[in-house]
């Protein structure tokens, strides 16, 4: 049996480290970061992401600011709140929650966000930096996935690593962290023809495609280092786009739960506290 990457744990530490240079900010007078988070709408899943991100935010010190929006918000509406916080000298940290309602464009509201303050890296300048692998903020979650790997020491040089899902949030900035570390990146999509051939060859295999379950212990081997994006709630219980029995077949496999979700926020927390440093207006 292979070894689980406890992303849970490994989120706490980031969590506790931050926490003790807030506590050194607040022990120097200085002001703490704040990170603010409109959501828009009642989807019950992005306002569970949402509270949890208010809630550990405040938990390591921050101030956080949760602007809910009516979904009926029209997008000019949407993008004079996100013009507001980005001219608010307190607030470090901007995130919009997504999906957004259909009638939004949300390049629109991507592209309102300030460079200086998009925590989640999806502004397209960021998107540009972190292609060019020049600093910038990193998507939380891929951020996170490899954070983890990096925990447990895991190689990622000269590595076969196949990405499934090229969205803009997870499959598209992965690979781009992944090649940017030397791995030989393959992106699968849903147009892609043999995707168990892909599979049989991979030495990484970040699974990110929205499907329940869809890949299967028999997809997977011993030498496999094996990271599931998936999220899905229904009958009480999470679950990923990888089986379970799967996990245990690999070298190491990033559970669900507790695996790269716990890493998500605790990424979205140093980015914020990321912004807050290299903002000129937090002494
Ligand atoms: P998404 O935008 O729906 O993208 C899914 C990707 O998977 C697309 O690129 C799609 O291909 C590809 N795909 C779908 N079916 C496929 C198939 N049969 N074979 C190969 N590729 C296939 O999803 P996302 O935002 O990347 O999220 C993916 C999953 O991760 C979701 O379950 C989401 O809830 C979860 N998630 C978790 C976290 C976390 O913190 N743990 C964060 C974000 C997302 P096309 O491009 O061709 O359509």
């Amino acid at each position: 049996m292979g070894t689980l990457l406890d992303g849970f744990m490994v989120s706490k530490a980031i969590r506790s480290e931050l926490k003790d240079r807030v506590a050194k900010l607040i022990s120097n007078g200085k002001r703490v970061p704040c990170l603010a988070v409109i959501i828009v709408g009642e989807d019950p899943a992005s306002q569970t992401y949402v509270n949890s991100k208010a809630k550990q935010s405040k938990d390591v010190g921050y101030t956080s600011q949760t602007i809910a929006l009516p979904t009926q918000t029209t997008q000019e509406d949407l993008i004079s709140a996100v013009e507001k916080l980005n001219h608010d000298n307190n607030v470090d940290g901007i995130l919009v929650q997504l999906p957004l309602p259909q009638h939004i464009d949300e390049d629109a509201l991507i592209n309102a966000i300030a460079p200086e303050k998009d925590v989640d890296g999806l502004h397209p300048l960021n998107v540009g930096y972190l292609n060019l692998g020049e600093p910038t903020f990193i998507p939380c979650t891929p951020k996170g996935i490899i954070r983890l790997l990096d925990w447990y020491n895991i190689n990622l040089e000269g590595k076969r690593a196949l990405v499934i899902g090229r969205s803009r949030l997870v499959g598209k900035p992965i690979a781009a962290l992944l090649m940017a570390r030397n791995a030989t990146v393959t992106v699968a999509h849903s147009k892609t023809t043999d995707l168990n051939a892909l599979l049989a060859e991979a030495e990484i295999i970040v699974v990110a495609m929205g499907r329940p379950e869809f890949i299967k212990a028999e997809h997977i081997k011993a030498n496999q280092v094996l990271v599931d994006v998936g999220i899905h709630r229904g009958d009480g219980k999470i679950i990923g786009d990888v089986e379970h029995a799967a996990y245990e077949k690999a070298a190491f496999a990033t559970p669900v739960p507790k695996g790269v979700g716990p890493m998500t926020i605790a990424s979205l927390l140093e980015n914020t506290m990321e912004a807050y440093l290299r903002g000129d207006h937090h002494e």
